[in-house]
């Protein structure tokens, strides 16, 4: 999020910030005025009830500062950042008649901006797997268009037009007035610095419309089956971008978008809000601070001593990593977790981390997890009952798809996936040995089932030299013909994740352009078009080593998660060091592990009691461990 956009932000939201405190206020707080003495100072913590993204925090700010200059707000996440049920989203203290005039009026600007940001990210989440990307609409609150469409993009959707001065659509109305291509050419002619978007309602319709020269810039496929947009992309063959709009739900988004559509706009984002539960706590704020809870941690640590040991991922909270014995991705933390012998290892990180090191572990071994949900949406993008189906589909090509495939799993899914792999004569990897495994697994056979991650299987193919007609991407909703994959020799799962698929090249481009020299360096899970315009693509590990090691003055524009982009912040101050993304992606099963979890984790074991123990079943671990062990005997 840049100053102009804050700034753009907070000139469009004043006239509504004086409007509603005009409205709430209006001549006085009659009751804080009554029983608050007039010097009272009062401090506030602004927590989430409910999880879900938030937006809005300078208006908020605007809000307490209009009701009072001397009000102080301090935000403790960034917008477009997730939050869980009761995580700290802010801390105000000021003059306390202010302080709880100002209340409800921010929070009220706060909840709304952070729900239709919270049902955005809900749409683009769905649709990670895909090249779809998620568009509002018009359909906003009047007279909260800028706040509105501010918030989408924190969600992670893109804006359509922002009004009817700045883009042409053409709809059915505009059309019945003569036809497409006459009104195209009106269009063209009148407005020729205005892109020009088309509305069709049948295939015929679209016929006519890609008939123009030169061609429209957008074709919006309105109210069509989904039968008819796998038909209209098809013959689109990617000459104009494709929208789709109309009654598109959460439940049907994903099918949608695996037509191959390049955008879904939904109304739904802006006109059906549902507020976040957000509420404003006065006066209890010291109850379990981070210092008390930090040094209750340490305290159990040194009771447990040599029998523990915690390992944390790098896109871990601060105040939770500072505890990790040993710190990293996940391949040096799968090799970590081979290397002690400590009865109990906690895994700060997501729930297939800490499987793989109960895969690993020694007999006698345990190994917990502070939150048992923190699961990860790459890896939930495959589960073993899609994979066998596709499976079975090669088998049903080939005759024996075990002679003709190797498959690879990354370390990122689940045991069960580890398993298939083991039997197969398969493979894990990490993003920091994907081109060695990639390599060794070709080989073994002449081709390649690669899951869950198209992007980092595609980006290290195509780094190996692969050609992209080679690859294929699997469409779990309708599977390619088997001519087509009697031609593939490396077939991508339709997975990714929901963070790292958030860069986009636009980001590429905006960064060059603000910060002459930098250098973009990106994470494999980015996709190809990322990846392709970056000038360094490497696991976290290799981020942090690049900058670690990069001369004092170096600028760097990252594309991994925001938690390890703001840690290398800190520790290079002598470096420019920002997100490449506008708004810095976070990843919110990641931030699930809280200093409270451990610390509960940490005093059940100190009491004798295993809680969260991650174990998985025998033979599952047997065959996923073979599948780990060829990894990490390929290095
Ligand atoms: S950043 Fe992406 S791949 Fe990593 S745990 Fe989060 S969702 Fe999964």
């Amino acid at each position: 999020m840049t100053k102009q956009e804050v700034d753009s932000l907070l000139r469009a939201a004043q006239p509504l910030i004086d409007l509603a405190i005009a409205e709430d206020i209006g001549p006085g707080d009659a009751t804080s005025e009554a029983i608050l003495a007039a010097d009272a100072v009062l401090k506030g913590r602004i927590v989430a009830k409910s999880a879900g993204v938030i937006a809005g925090l300078p208006v908020a700010e605007a809000v307490f500062r209009r009701v009072h200059p001397d009000i102080e707000f301090i935000a403790h996440v960034d917008d477009g950042q997730e939050v869980v049920p009761g995580e700290l989203v802010a801390e105000v203290r000021g003059p306390g008649r202010g302080l709880l005039a100002a209340e409800r009026t921010a929070l009220n600007f706060l909840q709304r901006m952070s729900g239709i940001a919270t049902l955005t990210r809900r749409f683009v989440d769905a649709v990670a797997c895909t090249s779809a990307a998620i568009l509002d609409t018009r359909k906003t609150l009047p007279g909260y268009r800028v706040l509105d469409k501010y918030a989408v993009r924190m969600g992670g959707g893109l804006n359509h037009r922002m009004s009817l001065y700045d883009m042409i659509l053409i709809k059915d109305n505009h059309i019945a007035a003569g036809g497409i291509i006459p009104a195209v050419a009106r269009a063209r002619t009148a407005c020729p610095d205005l892109p020009i978007e088309v509305e069709v309602r049948s295939l015929d319709e679209l016929c006519q419309a890609l008939s123009i020269t030169p061609s429209v810039e957008r074709i919006m496929l309105d109210n069509m089956s989904l039968e008819e947009i796998r038909q209209a992309v098809s013959i689109t063959a990617g000459r104009v971008p494709l929208e789709v709009s109309g009654n598109i739900t959460l439940e049907g988004v994903a099918e949608a978008a695996a037509t191959g559509v390049d955008y879904i706009s939904v109304g739904a984002l802006t006109h059906s809000v549902k507020a976040l539960d957000l509420s404003m706590e006065v006066g209890r704020v010291e109850e379990t601070s981070i210092p008390d809870l930090s040094s209750r941690v340490a305290r159990l640590k040194s009771i447990l001593g040599e029998r523990l040991v915690i390992l944390g991922h790098h896109y871990q909270r601060d105040e939770v990593i500072a505890f990790a014995d040993f710190r990293g991705d996940s391949l040096k933390l799968a090799r970590d977790a081979t290397q002690t012998d400590a009865e109990f290892i906690v895994f700060c990180g997501v729930h297939f981390m800490a499987e793989t090191a109960a895969i690993l572990a020694k007999p006698g071994q345990h190994v917990l997890i502070p939150d048992a949900t923190a699961g990860c949406y790459l890896a939930d993008t495959a589960t073993l009952e899609a994979v066998q189906a596709a499976w079975d589909v090669l088998e049903t090509v080939f005759g024996d798809a075990d002679a003709e495939f190797t498959p690879i799993t990354y370390v990122n899914s689940s045991a069960a996936l580890k398993a298939f792999c083991g039997r197969h004569n398969g493979v894990v990897c990490t993003s920091g040995n994907a081109a060695k495994v990639l390599d060794w697994a070709l080989e073994q056979r002449p081709r390649v089932f690669f899951f869950p991650d198209q992007h980092l299987g595609r980006n290290t193919a195509k780094r190996m030299g692969i050609p992209l007609h080679e690859m294929l991407l699997w469409n779990v909703h309708y599977p390619p013909n088997p001519e087509a994959i009697r031609q593939a020799r490396v077939i991508l799962w339709p997975g990714a994740c929901n963070v790292h698929q958030r860069f986009r090249p636009e980001h590429v481009a905006a960064v060059r352009e603000r910060f002459p020299g930098v250098r973009v360096i990106v994470h494999p899970e980015c996709k190809m078009e990322v990846v392709d315009l970056a000038d360094d693509v490497g696991s976290t590990a290799h981020i942090i080593r690049q900058v670690e090691a990069a001369p004092p003055g170096t600028r760097w524009a990252i594309g991994t998660e925001s938690r390890l982009v703001h840690r290398l912040q800190r520790e290079h101050p002598e470096q420019l060091v920002i997100s490449l993304a506008d708004v810095p992606p976070f990843c919110r099963t990641m931030g699930q592990i809280t200093l409270p979890k451990l610390a509960h984790v940490l005093e059940a074991l100190a009491g004798g009691e295993l809680v969260n123990e991650v174990c998985v079943e025998a033979e599952t671990a047997h065959w996923a461990r073979k599948a780990l062990e060829r990894m990490l005997e390929l290095g």
